[in-house]
């Protein structure tokens, strides 16, 4: 057997230091009776109790936490990531994504709720220090508080490209600068923010810094509501001679980016469970529809064209499941997989592109019309094109890794 994808932390692939706790996967996330139990506990009240929400959600474009919050806490849906210790569920990645896969088939503003605390509380648990842990993740764990991520500026580009700057002041650091589409600023108790510690230094010279709501200087003003996963609030930031101790650097000083690259790995694979879940469930309303939908005297679904259709859904659907069953086990091994994420993600992102477009055409005009979640289906994908980075980024990550040698055979 050929193991060529590089263990985290081995020196001979250019992926920097190995700085992630993994704590959850080295403890093998639940055992197998107890997450069977729980995921049968959630996949069922997602559909009791979110699913019905659909409607509301997207005349409102509103997400009431008042309402969600409560149902996500009584599913433990706030902790999933978290470890056992800070009162988390404790599960490993690979267990965790099935559950992510099922809520991407409600509506897109509860998934992306979801997705961005848990991905983010994954990021804490994984490199905060015992004492930020400890005020932290307790509250995370049981979503009475809530931790959102900020990267993107509107006056910079995607990912490393960065204007915030956070100047040393003795026992503090001074952060400056503008942040947007930063998800769940409604709701978010502290957030990650990425500014240049070391402008000098590229990207070696960013630091990922904890920032509390309500520390003087910071603002947050909401944007305007997206074309679908509606609901979901991601606003604008604005850190003005914001004050926070040295001690909220999560992580490493500096190793911002390289934290960042580590985790998104299996963010990325995040995003490719949310299109499998998104276009299997476009999949079986459309093999519903296809039998009960009468033209010609006949169901739609004894038509070639319609099969084919069909057939070639299935075959993404299968696909895409295959190479998330990959990547997730071999992070779970404690292998890094910048290569398989980027693929998976724009896999993903293609696939539940085409299964939500042949959807629709399965369906006809009504599919156009709200009476079916086809329409909604269709605007929540879109967002997966944006989510952990657009195209063109994952094709760099994967070319760059081939182009160096990366080895990724199994
Ligand atoms: C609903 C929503 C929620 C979001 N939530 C968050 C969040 O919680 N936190 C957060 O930090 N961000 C968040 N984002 C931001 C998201 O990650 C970015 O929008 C995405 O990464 C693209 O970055 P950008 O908008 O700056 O686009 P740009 O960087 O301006 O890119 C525009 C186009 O140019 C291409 N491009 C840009 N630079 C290059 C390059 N060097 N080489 C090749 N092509 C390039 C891009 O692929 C894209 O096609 C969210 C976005 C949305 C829509």
């Amino acid at each position: 057997m050929k193991t060529g994808a590089a263990k985290r932390g081995e020196t001979h692939q250019p992926f920097g230091e190995h700085v992630v706790m993994r704590e959850n996967v080295e403890a093998g996330g639940l055992e197998p009776k107890e997450y069977e139990k729980l995921k049968a506990e959630i996949f069922e009240a997602i559909w009791r109790d979110l699913d019905p929400l659909e409607k509301e959600i997207e005349d409102n474009e509103h997400v009431d936490h008042a309402v969600v919050d409560p149902l996500l806490r009584k599913m433990r849906a706030f902790g999933l990531l978290v470890p056992k210790r800070y009162g988390g569920v404790g599960l490993s990645t690979s267990q965790y994504l099935p559950i992510l896969a099922e809520f991407s088939k409600v509506q897109g503003g509860i998934r992306v709720l979801m997705h961005v605390h848990n991905t983010v509380a994954h990021g804490l648990s994984e490199l905060a220090t015992e004492e930020q842990r400890q005020q932290i993740l307790p509250g995370v764990a049981e979503g009475t508080k809530s931790v959102a991520f900020g990267l993107t500026e509107p006056e910079h580009g995607t990912g490393m490209d960065i204007g915030t700057t956070a100047r040393r002041d003795g026992d503090h650091y001074v952060i400056n600068g503008r942040k947007w589409l930063i998800t769940n600023s409604d709701i978010a108790t502290h957030f990650v923010i990425f500014a240049k510690t070391d402008p000098k230094a590229g990207v070696a010279g960013v630091s990922a810094i904890i920032v509390e709501r309500g520390t003087p200087g910071f603002t947050i003003t909401p944007l305007p509501e997206t074309m679908g996963c509606k609901g979901g609030e991601h606003g604008q930031l604005d850190l003005v001679d914001v004050r926070v101790p040295v001690a909220n650097v999560l992580g490493r000083e500096g190793q911002g980016i390289l934290q960042m690259e580590e985790l998104l790995e299996i963010s990325r694979v995040f995003i490719a469970a949310t299109s499998l879940g998104t276009a299997e469930r476009a999949f079986e309303l459309s093999l519903e529809f296809a039998k009960k939908r009468v033209t010609f005297g006949k169901p739609i679904a004894a038509r070639q064209a319609i099969q084919r259709y069909i057939a070639e859904m299935g075959t993404d659907i299968y696909a895409l499941r295959g190479m998330i069953q990959d990547a997730a086990a071999k992070w779970d091994q404690g292998r890094r997989i910048p290569a398989e994420a980027s693929m998976c993600k724009l896999f993903g992102l293609e696939a539940v592109g085409r299964v939500t477009d042949r959807a629709l055409l399965v369906h006809g005009g009504i599919g156009y019309t709200r009476q079916h979640p086809i329409e909604r289906l269709y605007r929540d994908a879109r967002l997966n094109w944006l989510e952990e980075g657009p195209p063109t980024i994952q094709y760099a990550v994967a070319a760059t890794r081939f182009l160096a040698g990366y080895e990724w055979h199994v």
